[in-house]
């Protein structure tokens, strides 16, 4: 590719507020924390531009896709080349297969013919995340923001900071060692042994912080939200603290749109935790296919704030249930929306518990683009009971050879709570099994 101007520059505009990002510190709306207003930037194409060609001589997704990718007009904009880019890429790959063992691939996405007839749909398929960089798909949230602050040179010494039980804190402590940056990670007093045992090998710092008192809300999030307030970066995969970290999940839907060409199942069941799995996945399923599955978002009967949020919003008279709505309506009250969070989403009041651990946050941070794709695709946010999520992780091990934890299989307790259950439908296996 040429050493030219990238042509098709991206560019993001807060949702909640309008306002167009910063290009020069872009994780966060220039008027973050202002107001009762979802200020989470929503990265666009160009008006009239399609959507890029993948690279298709490369198999490293962050290049593959890049010129999709918000990060890459960022860095294009500050004078990389083409060629400096993938040098980045590349670089900062090594790096992670010398933390971790493995660098950045495109999962495997294949069908799952013993566990579909298990479970009685005509046909299964399976994304496999746990083969991912630290063993969940929470590093491809993580990596668009390496690749900003390695590709602009942010100082070395400049914290970085997240909340997170398990999964995300992993995949942002095997990053920042790969680099070299200093890591401060916000975990709950009964985080697994295991996990901190190995956040402790990776050289993060970790900040316990219990529930106190009547305070509503995360408190490991609340501490995240001060350390960032002092100046640390949010290494964060929630789109409103990070919006990058919806710009790196993009490249897990795009591979599904690739891996499943012609073939179109009937639902895509993703479990929600935060919220940016789902957002990212099907954001980009929107992008680049016209074919479509629903999305049906599974969360645990012990914290459902999205589905409250998802049936907030159908009481519209303008919104159809269980139809596909036309994007520009959908767009139009979700802008809205956003400009009233707190009658949309809101801490969840109890403390939960789950055999999901990994999917228990109090509030769904990113539920504005989760919920478009509901909306857009006629889908709908389904509860898991607890006998569903552990049968799921059952008949996943039964049935394949994925090392799956019971969090990884909550999209297929989806599946077994579907009252209207689809003939087709694509889970992601998200996590690995760890230790406790
Ligand atoms: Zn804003």
């Amino acid at each position: 590719m040429q050493n030219t101007r990238h042509a098709q520059s991206i560019t993001a505009r807060c949702t909640g507020c309008q306002q167009l990002a910063d290009e020069r510190a872009p994780l966060r709306c220039p008027n973050y924390g202002q107001g009762d207003v979802d200020h989470v930037l929503n990265r666009c194409l160009p008006a009239g531009v399609e959507l890029p060609a993948a690279d298709d001589t490369h198999q490293q997704p962050y290049s593959r896709y890049r010129q999709r990718l918000w990060v890459y007009t960022l860095l294009r904009q500050r004078e990389l080349t083409d060629r400096d880019y993938l040098d980045l890429v590349a670089r900062i790959d090594e790096q992670i297969a010398n933390t971790d063992g493995k660098g950045f691939c495109i999962t495997p996405l294949s069908e799952a013919t013993a566990l579909a007839a298990a479970i009685g749909v005509e046909a299964l398929w399976i994304k496999d995340e746990t083969r991912n960089v630290s063993g969940s798909h929470k590093a491809r949230h993580l990596m668009a923001t390496l690749l900003w602050l390695e590709g602009t040179g942010v100082p070395r010494e400049r914290p970085l900071a997240i909340a997170s039980c398990g999964n995300a804190a992993l995949a942002a402590a095997v990053l920042a060692k790969a680099v070299g940056r200093p890591l401060t990670v916000y975990i709950p007093p009964d985080a697994r042994p295991s996990v901190v045992e190995r956040l402790q090998q990776l050289g993060a710092t970790i900040e316990r912080c219990p529930r106190e008192g009547s305070t509503v809300g995360d408190p490991c999030y609340h501490r995240f939200v001060a350390a960032v307030s002092a100046g640390a970066i949010p290494f964060s995969v929630q789109g409103p603290d990070n919006a990058l970290a919806l710009d790196g999940g993009l490249t897990l839907g795009y591979e599904i749109d690739e891996q499943l060409g012609p073939r179109t199942p009937q639902a895509l069941l993703l479990q929600v935790g935060g919220g940016a799995l789902a957002s990212s996945c099907f954001s980009a399923l929107l992008e680049s296919r016209r074919d479509r599955p629903r999305l049906c978002t599974v969360q645990t009967r012990s914290a459902f704030p999205l589905h409250l949020a998802l049936e907030r919003l159908l009481q519209r008279p303008d919104l159809r249930r269980c139809a596909p709505n036309a994007e520009t309506v959908v767009d139009q009250l979700l802008s809205e929306a956003a400009q009233q969070r707190s009658a949309f989403m809101s801490p969840w009041p109890t403390t939960p518990s789950s055999v999901a651990s990994g999917i228990l946050d109090d509030e769904t941070y990113d539920w504005l683009f989760a919920c478009r794709g509901m909306l857009c695709s006629g889908g709908t946010a389904l509860i898991a009971e607890e006998a569903e999520l552990a049968r799921a992780h059952r008949l996943a091990h039964q049935h394949t050879a994925i090392d799956v934890d019971p969090t990884g299989s909550a999209g297929l307790a989806g599946l077994l709570a579907s009252g209207d259950r689809p003939r087709s439908a694509l889970v992601a296996f998200t996590g690995v099994t760890r230790g406790d």
